[in-house]
C-alpha cells in the first residue's frame, strides 16, 4: 500500500466510531456455548435449522449455508452451470468477489454501469452488453437497497439468460411485496461482520429448487452422498455450527437492526437534507432501503471530506472502488465512465445500528463541517 490513505486505512483500528459495530450480545454467546456443549461442531442441527429459518424469511423453499459468501458465490455459479466461455454481466460498483468468484469458475465477468441515484446496475447498459456467450446477469443490491428486479428479470427472461442475485448486502431488503433473494435463478447472501446481520465469516445461498439445492450441499461437502462416498468433485465449504449457532440469534434481530438503521436514515435526512453539495442516500420507490451501508455523494473535495472524518477519529471510506479498475481486471478494463465519475464522489460513513444519538449527531456535525470547509 503506497499512499497515505490507503496506509491509514490498513493500520488505523482506534477509530471512536468504526464504520461497523457488530450487534453481538449475550444470546450469542449462550448460542455458542450450547453448540461447544453438545459436541457437534459442524454438518449439525444449528446448520439445519439457520437454513431453515433464513429461507423463511426470505421467502425461498431452500438456502444453504457456506463458510462464507465469495464460496457461496462460487457455489452459486456452478450450480447455475456456469462455466469456462461463459460470461456473466456484473456491475463494477461491487466487491470484488461478484467478479472474482466467476473467475474461480473460469467464466468471465463482463463490467455494466451502474446508476447514480441507487448504485445498482444499469439496466439498459447491462442489455447492451449481452452477447451469445451471455449465461447470466448479476443483480447486487448495493448498500442493501434491491437493484430494478423487474427490470432485470424481463431482461433475463427476453434474452434468455438467467437471473442472479448477490444480495451480500441486502438481507431483508425487498422490492414491492417481494423479498431479495428469490427473484432470479439463485440468491446469495454474506455474514461478514460489516453486514447488517454477522457470523463472522459466513455465507448462504436461496434458491426456489430443492435438486439445486442439493447439488449445493453436495459441492460444500466434499461431493460426498454417503460416508465416504464421493460421487462428484466437491470441496470443504461448510459452515460451522458455531457461525450457524449466532446466525439463528442474529436472523431474529434482523427486523429491529434494519427497523433501527431506517429510523436513523429518516434523521438523518431530516437533520441534513438542506445541506449544499452533498447527496444523501436516496430510497427509490417501492424498494426497502436496509442501509448495510450509507453512501453519500459528495460533489467537490470527497478527499478532503474523508480525511476530515478519519481526523476526527470516525472511520469513512470508499464502499467501492471500481472492480473493472482493479489491477487484476487491468488487460480486459472496460471504459465506464459514470461509473468512475461515482466512484471519484462516494463516500460511506458509520452507520451501524449500535450508534448513540450522540455519534449520530457527531457524523452530522462532521459532515456539515467538512463541506463548509471544502466543498
Ligand atoms: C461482502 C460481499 C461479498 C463477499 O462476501 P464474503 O462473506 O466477505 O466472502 C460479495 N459481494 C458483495 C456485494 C459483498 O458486499
Amino acid at each position: 500500500m503506497r499512499n497515505r490513505r490507503s496506509d491509514r486505512l490498513a493500520y488505523r483500528s482506534d477509530f471512536r466510531i468504526r464504520l461497523a459495530r457488530p450487534s453481538i450480545g449475550e444470546e450469542e454467546l449462550h448460542a455458542i456455548e450450547e453448540v461447544l456443549k453438545s459436541g457437534v461442531l459442524t454438518n449439525g442441527p444449528a446448520t439445519q435449522a439457520f437454513e431453515r429459518a433464513f429461507a423463511g424469511y426470505h421467502g425461498t423453499s431452500e438456502a444453504v449455508a457456506f463458510a462464507n459468501g465469495t464460496v457461496a458465490l462460487t457455489a452459486m455459479y456452478l450450480v447455475a452451470g456456469i462455466g469456462p466461455g461463459d460470461e456473466v454481466i456484473v456491475p463494477s460498483m461491487t466487491f470484488v468477489s461478484s467478479a472474482t468468484s466467476l473467475l474461480h469458475v473460469g467464466a468471465t465477468p463482463v463490467f455494466a454501469e451502474v446508476e447514480p441515484e441507487s448504485f445498482n446496475i444499469d439496466v439498459c447498459h447491462a442489455k447492451q452488453l449481452v452477447t451469445k456467450r451471455t449465461k447470466a446477469i448479476l443483480a447486487v443490491h448495493y448498500g442493501g437497497q434491491p437493484a430494478d428486479l423487474p427490470a432485470l428479470r424481463s431482461l433475463a427472461n427476453d434474452a434468455d439468460i438467467m437471473l442472479l442475485e448477490d444480495a451480500a448486502e441486502a438481507h431483508g431488503a425487498s422490492l414491492g411485496a417481494q423479498m431479495v433473494g428469490g427473484w432470479g435463478a439463485a440468491g446469495m447472501f454474506s455474514f461478514t461482520p460489516t453486514k447488517n446481520i454477522t457470523t463472522g465469516e459466513g455465507g448462504m445461498v436461496t434458491i426456489n429448487d430443492s435438486e439445486a439445492a442439493n447439488e449445493l450441499r453436495l459441492l460444500r461437502n466434499h461431493g460426498q452422498t454417503s460416508a465416504y462416498c464421493h460421487e462428484r468433485l466437491g470441496y470443504n465449504w461448510r459452515m460451522t455450527e458455531m457461525q450457524a449457532a449466532i446466525g439463528l440469534v442474529q436472523l431474529k434481530k434482523l427486523h429491529s437492526i434494519v427497523e433501527r438503521k431506517r429510523e436513523n436514515a429518516a434523521w438523518m435526512a431530516n437533520r441534513l437534507g438542506g445541506l449544499a453539495s452533498v447527496r444523501l442516500p436516496a430510497e427509490l420507490p417501492t424498494r426497502r432501503h436496509v442501509y448495510m451501508l450509507y453512501t453519500l455523494m459528495v460533489e467537490k473535495g470527497r478527499d478532503n471530506v474523508m480525511n476530515h472524518f478519519l481526523d476526527k477519529g470516525i472511520e469513512a471510506r470508499i464502499y467501492f472502488p471500481p472492480v473493472h479498475k482493479q489491477p487484476l481486471f487491468s488487460d480486459q478494463a472496460p471504459c465506464l465512465p459514470r461509473t468512475e465519475e461515482i466512484a471519484s464522489r462516494m463516500l460511506s460513513v458509520p452507520f451501524h445500528a449500535r450508534l448513540t444519538a450522540n455519534e449520530l449527531e457527531e457524523i452530522a456535525d462532521t459532515l456539515e463541517c467538512a463541506i463548509e470547509k471544502y466543498a
